[in-house]
């Protein structure tokens, strides 16, 4: 009996250790997503006020622009 009572704590224990390191990767996984979702760091439009990624931006004059150019001035 005390046999089988071992056996079934070390199925849990072994258990808990794979669902731990399971739920780390995946919170790595996660977080590594969120940074390429966000695509770097947001740049402010001069002509429309948007927050746009800077991938998608152009620059001009020292400030940013919509890559299109054709954002509504003003605002
Ligand atoms: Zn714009």
């Amino acid at each position: 009996m005390g046999k089988l009572v071992f056996w079934v704590v070390v199925a849990f224990v072994v258990l808990f250790a794979v669902r731990l390191i399971g739920s780390a990767q995946a919170k790595k996984r996660r977080a590594r997503e969120g940074d390429r979702a966000l695509g770097g760091p947001m740049v402010r439009c001069e002509r429309c006020g948007v927050f746009l990624p800077r991938a998608d931006a152009v620059a001009s004059n020292g400030g940013w622009h919509c890559r299109d150019g054709e954002c509504p001035p003003g605002r």
